[in-house]
């Protein structure tokens, strides 16, 4: 594509020191350049966040409010070009990028509408004690591959509309869409209030150490979540970390087990897996076990595999060589441990094609089981007794999302209560919503992203305890 990305700094559309390539996982080869930044030019996009910040803060809300809806409707007027983007550099198939880059509106809309209001904590005998929230200043956005653009807009809307400024930094395996959007907010935002620099994973450190940077957003990995905490300890920075997971399904046996099994597939699947809440593991009833699994091997061998941007796909390519790699050495070793019913054999074409991949007979302790695989493939386990499968899913350094399917509501709800995580749904599944803050628990994060206390993430208190001098 002959499209000349560039990255936003100060207010200007800026060229890198170098491009590196950009590659469509349906392909496996390069379709665009990206401009890549050096210390250098990371050091001038803090500095103009820096610059900014006092000025966007003393900005009325109003106004700031009204310019981050301006963004949500100028991303909504080009939502085809977004989406088919999105779907060159992700791999996923075109309507899910629709989605994506809708969710990524509605979200810039609903922050957009919260305020934080002052709370008076004491007013009594002339002793006023009112707690302010003021921006923290410069914001680091650090966001992986799976879902660049929404992500990103779950740190912007709240950042912006609490008077922050922002350095946003795109996984190097998918900047365009975000480098799209800087063309956009360099239309709408005065300079310097969202910057975003790119990098082939030289940065972050450099981010998370920075004097001028207040706070780090990070999205990704638990192993990279753990360098961020480190590095920003230097400089005592507010982190919000929203990590890995490997999160349970378990399914109890009142179930129609054809019905919920159809609804587990699309939680496993969806973005071929590569979700931090995906259904990663499933638990089953024994009495309906085998059932079960032929049915997701059904629904896995009518899956249409093929390139995102083909009408009719329902599961495109995993996002990467890297990942692609690693979830087909979780197959192998799987095939070894346990039967793999469905799948299990890369397409033999170029670009990174799993077909959707159904394993059962796995005991708990097999990599595909312990493991966070982000990757279109699903271990089925079977359970005999409900006391123990909960212990099963608990048994997790993870603790992100989780789904509870059954009938008697009560009863599901109830085991609900008892599995250790951030977000547990109930016959239902991923309902993220940008008004219901999401955290993980354990190793799967740290702070919370959307909602009010997603919004409070950007602030900090600042208390003003007055009492009027009695007379001289
Ligand atoms: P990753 O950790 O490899 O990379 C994420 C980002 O961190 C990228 O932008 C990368 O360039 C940057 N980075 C690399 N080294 C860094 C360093 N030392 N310091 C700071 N930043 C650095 O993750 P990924 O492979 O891109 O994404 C997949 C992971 O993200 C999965 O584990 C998934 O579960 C997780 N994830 C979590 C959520 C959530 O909300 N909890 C959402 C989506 C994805």
């Amino acid at each position: 594509m002959d499209h000349d990305f560039r990255m936003l700094i100060d207010g200007e559309l800026t060229p890198g020191v170098s491009q590196f390539d950009v590659v469509n996982p349906a392909t496996g080869a390069a379709f665009a350049q990206c401009p890549k930044a050096d210390e250098a030019l990371l050091d001038r996009a803090v500095a103009a966040a820096k610059r900014a910040q006092p000025g966007w803060a003393a900005t009325p809300v109003e106004t700031r409010a009204a310019l981050v809806n301006q963004l949500a409707d100028a991303l909504e007027a080009r939502i085809g070009e977004f989406a088919s983007l999105l779907t060159s550099e992700q791999g996923k198939p075109l309507d899910q990028a629709g989605y994506e880059i809708m969710g990524s509106v509605f979200t810039l809309r609903a922050f957009a509408a919260m305020r934080v209001e002052p709370k008076v904590l004491k007013d009594e005998g002339g002793n006023r004690v009112v707690e302010h929230r003021t921006p923290l200043g410069v914001v680091a956005s650090i966001t992986p591959w799976n879902f660049p653009v929404i992500l990103l807009m779950n740190k912007l809307g709240p950042a912006l509309v609490t008077g922050n400024c922002m350095v946003a930094k795109p996984a190097p395996t998918t900047p365009l869409t975000t480098l799209l959007f800087g063309e956009l907010a360099q239309a709408i935002l005065p300079p310097g209030v969202l910057n975003i620099v790119c990098d082939q994973n030289e940065l972050g450190a450099l981010i998370t150490g920075h004097p001028d940077i207040a706070k780090v957003a990070f999205t990704g990995s638990t192993a990279t979540g753990k360098k961020v905490m480190a590095s920003s300890a230097g400089t005592v920075k507010r982190v919000t970390l929203e990590l890995g997971g490997n999160d349970a399904a378990i399914v109890l046996d009142d179930v129609d087990a054809r019905q919920v099994a159809q609804k587990v597939y699309q939680g496993a699947m969806t973005n071929a897996g590569q979700i931090c809440i995906a259904i990663k593991r499933a638990y089953v009833p024994a009495p309906m076990y085998d059932e079960f699994c032929d049915e997701l091997a059904k629904l896995a061998n009518a899956a249409i595999v093929d390139d995102g941007s083909k009408q009719g796909t329902t599961i495109g390519p995993i996002q990467n060589q890297m990942q692609f790699d690693k979830v087909k050495a979780l197959i192998d070793d799987a095939r070894t441990r346990g039967t793999v019913l469905a799948g299990g054999d890369a397409l033999d074409r170029p670009g990174y094609f799993m077909p959707p991949t159904i394993v059962r007979d796995l005991d708990d302790d097999a990599p595909l089981v312990r493991e966070e695989q982000f990757g279109p493939v699903l271990p089925v386990l079977k359970y005999d007794d409900i006391d123990d499968v909960i212990a099963r899913a608990n048994d997790s350094d993870y603790g992100l999302g989780g789904t509870v399917w059954g009938k008697d509501l009560a009863r599901a709800t109830d085991v609900a209560m008892r599995i250790d995580s951030g977000t547990v749904w109930v016959n239902q599944h991923m309902a993220i919503d940008a008004n219901i803050p999401f955290r993980g628990v354990k190793q799967s994060g740290l702070g919370a992203e959307l909602g009010e206390a997603g919004l409070l993430e950007y602030t900090q208190a600042h208390i003003v305890n007055a009492i009027a001098l009695e007379d001289a």
